[in-house]
């Protein structure tokens, strides 16, 4: 009898958490709920909320730190989004979180309409996916 091995990989999404304007629209348009807008914690401890709660690699967590060019592109722009608020007021503000990354169905709504380009999915054959926003 022969043994096939299959590398069974699941569906991953993370964040690139310090690009993270905080727009919600990832929050909005996922249609089966991978994303939770976490808050950006305090100085000591920047994941008091959970804000590095997905996969993210080290280089990506939130350390409570912004990207210098992402707060430079976004930061003044009145859009109707508290961007780089602490905390989500339900519209806008806080951090996201691919706290269901295993169930995203790659539909890539959230990939073209990320502000901060920093939403990160890896499929079941390990092929990656990284937004452009549009
Ligand atoms: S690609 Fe995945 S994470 Fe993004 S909106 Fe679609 S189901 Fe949700
Ligand atoms: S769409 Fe992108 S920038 Fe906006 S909250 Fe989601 S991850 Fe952050």
């Amino acid at each position: 009898m022969r043994l096939f091995l299959i590398n069974v990989i699941g569906m991953d999404v993370y964040i690139d958490k310090p690009k993270c304007t905080g727009c919600h629209h990832c929050f909005d348009v996922c249609p089966v709920a991978v994303f939770e807008m976490r808050g950006r914690g305090t100085s000591g401890n920047p994941d008091a909320d959970g804000a590095n709660k997905d996969n993210a690699p080290d280089s990506m967590k939130w350390t409570g730190k912004s990207d210098d060019q992402i707060v430079q592109k976004w930061g003044n722009v009145k859009d109707g989004h508290n961007h780089f608020a602490e905390k989500s007021d339900g519209k806008s503000g806080g951090i996201s979180v691919g706290v269901n990354g295993s169930s995203c169905i790659l539909c890539q709504a959230c990939l073209i309409e990320c502000e901060g380009e920093c939403i990160h999915i890896i499929d079941d054959t390990g092929t990656k996916y990284q937004s452009i926003y549009k």
